[in-house]
């Protein structure tokens, strides 16, 4: 059958596939491939959708404070109102881990240590002997994902990108400069390939013979609680254990509240793991003042990092046209609109010189593996 061409394939419709072909359909034909009956199916849609500023090495945190000001204020083309919803963001330590605070303070942006009765006061539901310490991020805000990730894959249908779902890239080979990519039922071909395929982006890669970067898909479940009695927790900031082992945010009149695991697993359509999920919510009953008598609902998603866990974005050293943008690890929406522009750029090389001279530009580059 004839191939499909087009100047850059993207594979993967998650948030960084979509965030990329918005910003670079305008002055490329683009086609973007994703294996799942509707975009965002996996990470994307299985989010906790903040923003949090103090989260995150130094490079993720640029890449946020550069996000931020675009989900404020987003260009009229995606959508008229701020994408961003002020939230806060509380982190506690028990008398165990008070250093974990301090620690977290002396690097930290608009982070202010708090009293544990102003914790208290922001969140009536902590037992005070979770909160030995605390500090807060006024700024950390929920994000509306859906907006912006239907958003963006309407933006580039719009400049002339064409998304084809239920098209899962089975073989991918490099001749004559130009990719060939094989789904079940159809053929593309493109010279610039984008691998944007979240947890199997090293599956991707090892297709195309192209180095992987040692991604690991890391599983994060997330359970949805009633709202407890007595307690109005709509306007309850997020708040969560400083040293990532429960957090717990209002949810359309619920709770969403996860157990912060990380276990490495495969790549797949992930799902909870019981125990884990139980584990996890006993550590967060141990800090509140109300027992969890019922869960609603849960899911599980996958976090993929890097080694060293930063985003990958550019051109492969080994593989000609052959692009990464993965490894966003628990950070990928909040990260998605600077990391999406600097790719974007790299690959029209419409490139304003002080990104490619950025320090951010080498911490993403694949040629630090
Ligand atoms: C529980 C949880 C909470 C999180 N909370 C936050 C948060 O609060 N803030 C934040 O910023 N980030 C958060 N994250 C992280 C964020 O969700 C991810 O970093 C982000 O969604 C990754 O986007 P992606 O497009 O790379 O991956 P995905 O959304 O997984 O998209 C990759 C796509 O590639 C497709 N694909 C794979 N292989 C192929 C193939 N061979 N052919 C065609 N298509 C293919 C897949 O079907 C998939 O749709 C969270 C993640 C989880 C799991």
């Amino acid at each position: 059958m004839p191939a499909q061409h087009a100047d850059i394939i993207i594979i993967g419709a998650g948030i960084a596939g979509a965030g990329l072909a918005a910003m670079v359909a305008d002055e490329r034909g683009v086609i973007i491939l994703e294996a799942e009956d509707h975009p965002g199916y996996h990470s994307t849609g299985r989010s906790a959708a903040v923003l949090i500023q103090n989260y995150g090495n130094a490079t993720i945190r640029a890449l946020t404070r550069i996000s931020r000001t675009y989900l404020e204020q987003p260009p009229e083309a995606l959508t008229d109102h701020s994408l961003l919803h002020r939230r806060g963001c509380l982190f506690t330590a028990t008398e165990n881990n008070g250093d974990n605070v301090r620690e977290l303070l002396k690097e930290a942006e608009g982070l202010t240590a708090v009293t544990p009765d102003e914790a208290l006061r922001l969140i009536p539901a902590l037992k005070p002997d979770a909160v030995y310490m605390a500090a807060y991020e006024a700024t950390a805000a929920d994000i509306d994902v859906a907006a912006l990730h239907q958003g963006w894959l309407r933006m580039a249908k719009r400049s002339g990108a064409q998304l084809h779902i239920r098209e899962r890239v089975t073989s991918i080979k490099h001749t004559n400069h130009l990719w060939h990519l094989e789904t079940d039922s159809n053929a593309y071909s493109a010279p610039v390939i984008v691998n944007a395929a979240g947890a199997w982006a090293d599956t991707v890669a090892c297709m195309a013979g192209v180095k992987p970067v040692g991604i690991v898909p890391k599983r994060r479940s997330i359970a949805i609680l009633p709202e407890p009695s007595s307690y109005n927790v709509s306007e309850w900031p997020m708040f969560g254990n400083v040293n990532d082992t429960w957090y717990c945010k209002p949810e359309t009149g619920r709770l969403l509240v996860s157990p912060a695991d990380e276990d490495p697993v495969e790549p797949m359509d992930a799902y909870v793991d019981d125990l884990v999920l139980a584990e996890g919510l006993h550590r967060f009953e141990q800090a509140v003042n109300f027992p969890v008598s019922r869960i609603e609902g849960s899911w599980a998603g996958l976090r993929s990092f890097t080694p060293d866990n930063t985003p990958v974005a550019g051109f492969s050293p080994d593989a000609e046209g052959f692009f990464w943008l993965a490894g966003q690890g628990g950070y990928g929406i909040q990260t998605a609109p600077a990391i999406s522009e600097l790719a974007a750029s790299m690959l029209t090389s419409n490139v304003q010189r002080h990104l490619y001279t950025s320090p951010i530009i080498t911490a993403l580059s694949p040629k630090r593996f």
